[in-house]
């Protein structure tokens, strides 16, 4: 089947079939993995055919990829779940977990710092659906408690909040909800499986935009979903007719991506929380979110949930922030970008009011700390010393 195929054949035939392939006897260990960039793949006959369908092989690209397989399987482990699905983005990750648990007449909740598109999803495709929600401070299980309802199906939230990075906790939540048969959805997205594993505190099911420091080198966007090996088979069935799998290339790159998780987040997080103290102590600068700060009003939670690790994103606001201002201080950033996104390994910043958050109207944005010169930071893992004097010396001249 691997071989070219000698004969007497017109050119065409000849283009078409020789050295197509080489025999997969002599590639058998390659010490990386390669990429399936295949959209089927062959089967002998009609008893292989079904062989392939029992031990689950690969077949279709839509149904799986040797690279997503892969990569489900380290996020498996990563998660300490059952079972894993990686995606063609965080939202597709989000609205299939979605999908599959909620059926009409199912209530949300869900907190008030969401990132922004989930809300999206609730108001343009669930409430279409016959699925409603209600926005708490998730923070608070007074309002949480007051807003559940007989029909909640589902508590949903993030291990960090953007740009505020709220930090609920999750264990009190998830035993709450579990006493009300109710299942508990967190985001981890900006803590990672490396600082926080949300199933291990009681969490159903876990999904990660890979997109940000899970792949971390800003080239592509995939998610996953994490849970009970049933769970996820359901996913799974589900993606198969949504159509978003993800490719192998995209896991390929994700997947060594990955492999850096640890010595990246490592570096970041004590670059945020150095970053984080220089800046409180700037005098331009009103305010400083990061829950590394025994001010931030959830310190303790996020200390004893993440083990002392506080994550890469911070935000601050400065004084007098006009537009003008935000401008002179992003022209006289050198070396720091710029960036819709996050979690390169390359440190951006964005103002959340103008970007994820310009839909969000002010009053709603307001009373969560989101005011127009807030300024939000993906720290990477650059010279600690050169990253605060970047943002030193562009804060002085914002104000110059
Ligand atoms: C970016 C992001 C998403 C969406 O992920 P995409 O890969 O962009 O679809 C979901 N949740 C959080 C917290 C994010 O930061």
């Amino acid at each position: 089947m691997f071989d070219n195929v000698p004969g007497d054949y017109g050119f065409e035939t000849d283009l078409l079939h020789w050295g197509a392939y080489i025999d997969p006897e002599k590639t058998r260990h390659p010490e990386s993995m390669p990429i399936y960039l295949t959209t089927v793949f062959n089967a002998e006959d009609l008893d292989e055919l079904v062989k392939i369908r029992e031990t689950k092989s690969f077949n279709y690209n839509r149904t799986r990829n040797p690279n997503r397989s892969a990569l489900n399987d380290i996020i498996t482990k990563l998660e300490n779940g059952q079972a894993s699905l990686c995606t063609t983005s965080g939202m597709a990750a989000i609205s299939t977990a979605l999908l599959t648990e909620l059926k009409s007449g199912d209530h949300i909740l869900t907190d008030k710092t969401l990132y922004g598109e989930v809300f999206d999803l609730f108001n343009q495709i669930l409430e279409k659906f016959g699925v409603s929600f209600t926005i708490v401070d998730i923070t608070d299980m007074d309002e949480v408690r007051k807003n559940t309802r007989s029909n909640t199906r589902i508590i949903y939230t993030e291990s960090a909040s953007n740009p505020m990075t709220t930090v609920c906790d999750v264990e009190q939540i998830a035993a709450f909800a579990h006493e009300r048969g109710i299942k508990v959805f967190v985001d981890n997205t900006f803590m990672t499986p490396y600082a926080f594993r949300p199933l291990d505190h009681g969490a159903d099911v876990v999904i990660n935009s890979l997109t940000k420091f899970c792949n971390g080198h800003c080239d592509v966007i995939a998610g996953s979903i994490t849970g009970s090996a049933d769970f996820i088979d359901k996913c799974l069935a589900n993606q198969w007719v949504l159509g978003d799998g993800l490719d192998g290339m995209s896991a390929y790159l994700c997947q060594r991506g990955l492999r850096t998780l640890s010595l990246r987040m490592e570096r970041a997080f004590s670059n945020a929380e150095k970053l984080a103290t220089a800046l409180q102590k700037n005098p331009h600068v009103s305010l400083v979110c990061h829950p590394s700060l025994p001010e931030h009003p959830n310190h303790e939670i996020a200390f004893r949930q993440f083990k002392g690790r506080y994550g890469a994103m911070l935000s601050f606001d400065i004084e007098n922030g006009t537009v003008e201002t935000l401008n002179k201080f992003l022209h006289a950033l050198k070396f720091v970008h710029y960036a819709a996104s996050l979690g390169g390994i390359r440190t951006t910043v964005s103002v959340p009011a103008h970007s994820s958050h310009r839909r969000v109207p002010k009053e709603m944005r307001e009373a969560c700390g989101i005011t127009d010169s807030l300024i939000r930071v993906s720290v990477g893992c650059e010279d600690i010393q050169d990253l605060v004097n970047e943002f030193t010396q562009a804060l002085e001249q914002a104000y110059c």
